[in-house]
Parts: structure tokens; C-alpha cells; sequence
């Protein structure tokens, strides 16, 4: 069983791969250690990843970046609109409600949406590890943003399902790295370590403080930029010289996006060649009408022009620190992760904030994807590391809201039940009295806080099959609200309760107690009741213990009983026996029926998600077989030149001078074949060519061997005797 991490990148990504002896980051089909997050359309396949690249210029229109920013977003967003946009040289346009594109493929117009892109990429990834494995790749844990809500997780979870993944978690960028920080390192066993990750990417800037004892690490604030990263830099580097030529070539680089996307490239470069010298030139040739451009900075120059961002790289880092209730006292150290982070002035303003030195003790560009392999690893039954348990935070409030009822007047229409950095996973349980079947619905609780145009809607949730009771009164009924490990919410089930009171000679009976006591009192419990405010939904359970990991499976929180509360939640029927120390006449909750749930989410339906998966498939088997007729044709034209000059040399003695003649004319019409119609033709077509040309060609090589063999055989025979 395979044990994989990716780090998701929105320029780049990383797959980490967990082994007996470790973790290894896995290098791709042209041994780089990050491959770049780029899918692109071509007249007969697609090309991703590394071949992307390569086609990234002269497949302009039909190549595609940027998949983390458009992942889960809506077509009329006005941050895909505004800022994304810029960044992706394919038409964007809506596909079925989520923004996509149209490329040429396969000759024709084709829509693709973001989750569907996603899905081509990691499967790319997933062909990348499955190669180095040797087996095929099925469990993985893959990085998100700290900042993804609730329908971007679910893309991605989409996404791997398209592509046949089992995605064990989705794990937040930072936490990934804090995970690969604490599981190596001597952690104190009582008094918490506090550590401060930062991850500055190509288009985002995370930061989460992060508590670690023994065997756990427990996140305690994000905070975060999300149009924060290295190609906020490149632009204004590009939006330097692209004025400067303007004077200087008397061309506008602006106006052709092709020389603006070169223009771009060089510049990335050139603020690499500045994170480690004080100058660095930048030259493109023939950027567009024929014209050469060459340039210069000094690092101090494209300081001074990336100011007002370096004035923001302070904000999230004492959000952060904020909201963790910590003081930079209270720090240990500070990690940096992510390729902007060499920025030596971004270092340097990090620095000043903790008035800390800081630590790269971390792989700047590999500790995501090994802190997804690792998790993988403790959650995959399969394997066996050190028990980690990894506290994850909520980014966002989540309130659930409800319709009221006439019979409970006073009663609330929502609560606030995952508030901001409420512990992942988690499971909150509602109680509601009702005698019909009712629909809850989870909202982000702060729509301003979210990215863009993201709606605050996640989901419906219809509690079926509510009756009232025996006597036509309200039914207690139990909601378990979940929040799973990928961050995203569920309604993992309900249930009814009834309250029945029992003492040492009624506990026999329980059921009919139950019945009785429903009758007098249907909305409300009795005070020796544990239970808040049990006639309104606002009773909520929390669960402040992280999970314990009892059977992983895929999107689900193994053993979700575990955060139910001991004492306040009733026990099911079959568990009825006497309890321990009997008091007389102690009302007790008892569980009876559970109920149908019925989810209504913003994600893909099953039959959307099955269609893709399909169309995936079929895309994949037709690039392979493009890439096999390739083979096929190679190999034809390669058996022609070959053969060919050794029929006319070596192998000329044994072979017949009428059939060579014959031979040497079908090859040569094979040839011809191969430049004219046989230039695109089918597989089987060139696999057919060369079978034909063995028949001639493979009896002269037989000969020509056995000859070459016989004189050997000879010797070893003499030399035996
Ligand atoms: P994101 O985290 O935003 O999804 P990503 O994970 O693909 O993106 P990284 O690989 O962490 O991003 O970082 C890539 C960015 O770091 C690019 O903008 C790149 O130009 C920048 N970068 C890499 N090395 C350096 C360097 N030496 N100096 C400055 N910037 C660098
Ligand atoms: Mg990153």
C-alpha cells in the first residue's frame, strides 16, 4: 500500500513518499524534485506537469496555471476576474458554476472546470509516485491553504476521487510542515514548545503558531495573506521594465502577452539571482517586434519598489501571535518554509518582528509534502510510525441555522457552532425537539471573512423520518455536527432520544418509563440534568480532545464516538444494563432509532463526480496511447534505418542478393511510408509494418548470429575436450 503526500503548489509541486528507512521526495520523468503545476492541451494529448512547461509559450492559449487559486471559485468572482485572470493565459469561462476553461484539444473546443484540471494534475503526480513505487498509488494526504473553505476542500477531495485517490486528509499547509518539524525532534514532555511556521509561496503567505509536547502538536493561531508571494514580486518587477521599455525600445510589452509572459519568466529569474547577489541583468531576446531587451537592478532598487508589500509582512505574523495568546516571549523559534521566504528583505522583516533569529531547519521547498507523507503514514493502517496526534484550527466560524417552531416560541433559529480556531476534527452534538422532519443549514458565520466571492452557504442537512411521540408530543432528537479531518463539515448522523427514569426496581422497564415521562414534560429536562439549555438547540457538545485514531478510512474522522460527552449523552438501548452506582430515581437519556440524513452540499453530485471520472479515464488511456504509438512509430523507423545499413554490410553475405534486393525496396517504401501517410498513422498500423519487415529481416539476423556464434562454440567445445 502506498504512503504519499503531495504538496499541492500553486507554481509547483512536491510528492513525498514514506518508505521503511524514511521519507523521500520523489523525483519526476526528468528528475526534478518539484514538478510544475501546469496542464496543457494539445491537437492529440495532453502534456502535464514538465511537458506542460515546455509547451507553456508556443501552446499559449491552451496551458493552464494557477489551478490552486481556481479551484472551488465561481466564474463571476470578482478575485478570479480582478486578479487571477492576469495570471492565466486560457480563456476562463463558467463550467457549470465553477469557473473553468476553454482550450483547443484534440482539434476542438473543449470546457474544462477547475475541479476537473486539478484531477488531470494529480493524477499526473499519482503516475509520478506510482512509477517510483511500482505500485499503483491509491492513499494519499494532499495540502491545502490554511485559508481553503469548506467547497475548495471539497474540490479537492473531488478532484482525487476523479483521479481514483483515497484521500486520507487534507492537511493544511503549515501544519504539514509543523508536523515534519515535531515528529523528529525531542519534544518536552509537559510544558508546550511554541513554534512560529511561515510559508511564503508564489501567490500566498501563511503563517500558524504551534504548540508541541510529546507525541503531540496542537496549532494554535493561522493568520494569512492570501495575495501575498513571489508573483506579486515578478509583477512589479515586470511592471518596472515593461515602462522602462517602453522609453528605452519604444515597445509595450503590455500590449502582446506572450512578450508579457516572457517578460515575467526573466524577471522571476532575476529576483532569484537578487535574493543572493547585490545586482543582477536581465536580458530577453527578441521579446517581440524583433527587438532585444536588457536591463539591470540592484537588489536595494527592487526593495525599495516591493515596499508597500514588505510593509505587509508583518500583518498576519501578529494576527497570528494574537490570536494564539501567546507572546513573542513566549516563542521558541521561528521556521520558514516556501521559496519566497529567501527573499533576504522579507527574511529580514520576520525577523525584526520576533526580534529572533530565524530558523530554516525545515526544507524550504520539501517539508509540506514530507509532512503529508508523514501523516499519511500515522494514518495509513498499513504503516507504522511514531504516534503523532496533529491538532488542526478552523479558519473560519460556522454557524448552523434552523426554522422555528410554534411550539418553542423562546427557541433560537441559529447558533455559532464551530467558532473561529475551533480544534479539527471535532463533532458538536445539537438537540432539537420537534415532530416532523426539519432541515438544518451550516453557514460560515462571517461571509466578509472568506476569499472573494465565496458563498457562506455549506450545506442542507434534512433530518428525516421525525414522528412526535406516542402522545403527539415533541421528540428529542440528537444532531451530530461534524468537522472533519479535511476541515470540512458533516452532519454525521441523528438520532432520537427519550428520557426515562430509572431506579433499582424500574430498571427493569425502562422503555415504558420513557414513554410516561415524554407525556408531562415534552420540551424540557429535568435540572438534575447535565445538559445546558436542553429545550433549545443551543446545546452543544464540544469535544476539545483531538480524535483518537482508531480505524483511518477515507473522509472520515475515525472514531467519532470519542467526542461525545461521557455523562451528558444517553446510552444506546442495547447498552441498557444496570449503571454503576445505582441511584434511586436518576433521569437518564436513552438512545432509540437512529434517523435518515439526508446532505445537500455545494460540492458535486455522485453522478457528476462518476462522469468525470470517467472522462478522466478515457483521456488518460488516449494520451497513453498516443505516447505508445509514438513508441510503435519510433521503433518501426528505428528497425528501418538500422536494418538497412547492416543488409548493406554485415549481414550482406547471408542474405540472398534477390531477396536483399526485395527487402532493401520494402524498406525503403516503409520509409517513404513513414513521411507520408504513415506519418500519423494508428498504433497497430506501425506494430503490423514492423511484424512484416521481421518476416524478412529476423531469418538474415538468425544466420548471421549463428555464424557469428558457431566459431565460439567450436573453441568452448575444443576447449572442453
Ligand atoms: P503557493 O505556496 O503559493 O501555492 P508554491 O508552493 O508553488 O506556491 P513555492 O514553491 O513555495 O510556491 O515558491 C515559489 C515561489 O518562490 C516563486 O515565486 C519563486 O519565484 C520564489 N522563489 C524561489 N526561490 C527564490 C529565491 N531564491 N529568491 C526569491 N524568490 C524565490
Ligand atoms: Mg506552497
Amino acid at each position: 500500500m502506498s504512503v504519499v503526500g503531495f504538496d499541492f503548489g500553486n507554481l509547483q509541486s512536491v510528492i513525498a513518499v514514506a518508505r521503511n528507512r524514511g521519507i523521500d521526495v520523489v523525483c519526476n520523468e526528468v528528475t526534478n524534485r518539484a514538478t510544475p503545476s501546469l496542464v496543457s492541451f494539445g491537437p492529440k494529448q495532453r502534456y502535464i506537469g514538465e511537458a506542460a512547461k515546455t509547451q507553456e509559450i508556443s501552446n499559449f492559449k491552451n496551458t493552464v496555471g494557477s489551478l490552486k487559486r481556481l479551484v472551488g471559485r465561481a466564474f463571476q468572482d470578482r478575485e478570479i476576474q480582478e486578479i487571477e485572470k492576469q495570471y492565466i493565459n486560457a480563456e476562463l469561462v463558467d463550467a457549470n458554476g465553477q469557473v473553468g476553461v476553454k482550450v483547443k484539444y484534440l482539434g476542438e473546443d473543449h470546457v474544462f472546470s477547475a475541479t476537473q484540471l486539478v484531477a488531470m494534475y494529480i493524477n499526473k503526480l499519482k503516475e509520478t509516485a506510482s512509477r517510483e513505487l511500482r505500485i499503483p498509488v491509491s492513499d494519499v494526504v494532499i495540502s491545502v491553504p490554511d485559508y481553503f473553505t469548506d467547497i475548495q476542500r471539497r474540490a479537492i477531495l473531488e478532484a482525487a476521487e476523479i483521479c481514483g485517490l483515497n484521500c486520507l486528509r487534507l492537511l493544511n499547509d503549515t501544519t504539514a510542515s509543523a508536523l515534519g518539524y515535531g515528529i523528529t525532534r525531542d519534544l518536552p514532555e509537559s510544558k508546550p514548545r511554541h513554534v512560529v511556521f511561515v510559508d511564503i509561496g508564489h501567490s500566498d503567505y501563511s503563517v500558524a503558531v504551534v504548540s508541541f509536547i510529546k507525541g503531540q502538536l496542537t496549532v494554535k493561531a493561522t493568520a494569512y495573506d492570501r495575495h501575498f508571494g513571489g508573483r506579486n514580486f515578478d509583477n512589479i518587477l515586470v511592471d518596472h521594465f515593461a515602462e522602462q521599455f517602453k522609453e528605452k525600445y519604444k515597445i509595450d510589452v503590455k500590449s502582446n502577452p506572450k512578450a508579457l509572459f516572457r517578460l515575467r519568466t526573466a524577471c522571476e529569474k532575476l529576483k532569484k539571482v537578487l535574493s543572493a547577489n547585490p545586482q543582477a541583468p536581465l536580458n530577453v531576446e527578441s521579446i517581440m517586434n524583433d527587438v532585444d531587451v536588457s536591463s539591470f537592478i540592484t537588489r536595494q532598487e527592487f526593495e525599495d519598489m516591493i515596499g508597500s508589500f514588505l510593509d505587509r509582512v508583518e500583518t498576519p505574523l501578529a494576527q497570528a501571535l494574537k490570536d494564539s495568546g501567546l507572546t513573542k516571549a513566549d516563542i521558541h523559534s521561528i521556521e520558514l518554509v516556501g521559496g519566497s521566504t529567501r527573499i533576504p528583505a522579507v527574511k529580514e522583516r520576520i525577523s525584526n518582528f520576533f526580534g529572533k533569529d530565524l530558523n530554516f531547519t525545515l526544507n524550504q521547498d520539501e517539508a509540506i509534502a514530507r509532512g503529508c507523507a508523514l501523516q499519511c503514514a500515522i494514518l495509513s493502517p498499513v504503516f507504522k510510525v511514531r504516534e503523532f496526534t496533529v491538532q488542526d484550527i478552523t479558519a473560519y466560524p460556522i454557524k448552523v441555522r434552523w426554522e422555528k417552531i410554534p411550539e418553542i416560541p423562546e427557541e433560537e433559529s441559529e447558533l455559532l457552532v464551530f467558532p473561529k480556531s475551533n480544534a479539527i476534527p471535532s463533532t458538536k452534538v445539537l438537540t432539537f425537539h420537534r415532530k416532523q422532519p426539519f432541515d438544518i443549514e451550516a453557514i460560515y458565520a462571517e461571509p466578509e471573512s472568506l476569499p472573494g466571492d465565496i458563498k457562506p452557504w455549506i450545506g442542507r442537512f434534512s433530518i428525516k423520518k421525525v414522528e412526535s411521540t406516542a402522545n403527539k408530543l415533541l421528540t428529542m432528537v440528537k444532531v451530530k455536527v461534524k468537522l472533519n479531518l479535511h476541515g470540512i463539515l458533516s452532519v454525521d448522523g441523528a438520532y432520537v432520544v427519550e428520557e426515562v427514569i430509572k431506579d433499582e426496581k424500574e430498571e427493569a422497564k425502562p422503555e415504558q418509563k420513557t414513554e410516561k415521562k415524554s407525556e408531562t414534560k415534552p420540551e424540557t429536562k429535568s435540572e438534575n440534568n447535565s445538559e445546558a439549555k436542553p429545550e433549545t438547540p443551543s446545546d452543544t457538545t464540544n469535544s476539545q480532545q483531538p480524535e483518537q485514531k482508531t480505524e483511518p478510512q477515507a473522509g472520515e474522522t475515525p472514531g467519532g464516538s470519542t467526542t461525545e460527552p461521557k455523562q451528558d449523552e444517553p446510552q444506546p438501548m442495547d447498552t441498557d444494563k444496570p449503571e454503576e452506582p445505582v441511584k434511586p430515581k436518576k433521569k437518564k437519556l436513552v438512545k432509540k432509532n437512529d434517523l435518515p440524513v439526508v446532505s445537500c452540499t455545494a460540492g458535486l453530485d455522485k453522478k457528476a463526480i462518476s462522469q468525470y471520472r470517467e472522462l478522466e479515464g478515457q483521456m488518460l488511456a488516449s494520451d497513453k496511447l498516443v505516447i505508445d504509438t509514438e513508441t510503435q512509430k519510433n521503433a518501426l523507423e528505428e528497425y528501418v534505418y538500422d536494418i538497412r545499413g547492416k543488409v548493406e554490410s554485415s549481414y550482406s553475405s547471408f542474405v540472398d542478393p534477390a531477396d536483399k534486393e526485395k527487402f532493401i525496396n520494402l524498406l525503403n517504401e516503409t520509409e517513404d511510408w513513414l513521411y507520408d501517410e504513415g506519418e500519423d498513422s494508428t498504433k497497430s498500423v506501425y506494430v503490423q509494418k514492423l511484424e512484416d519487415l521481421k518476416k524478412y529481416g529476423s531469418p538474415i539476423v538468425e544466420r548471421y548470429r549463428e555464424s557469428e556464434e558457431r566459431p565460439k562454440a567450436e573453441k568452448q567445445l575444443r576447449d572442453t575436450i
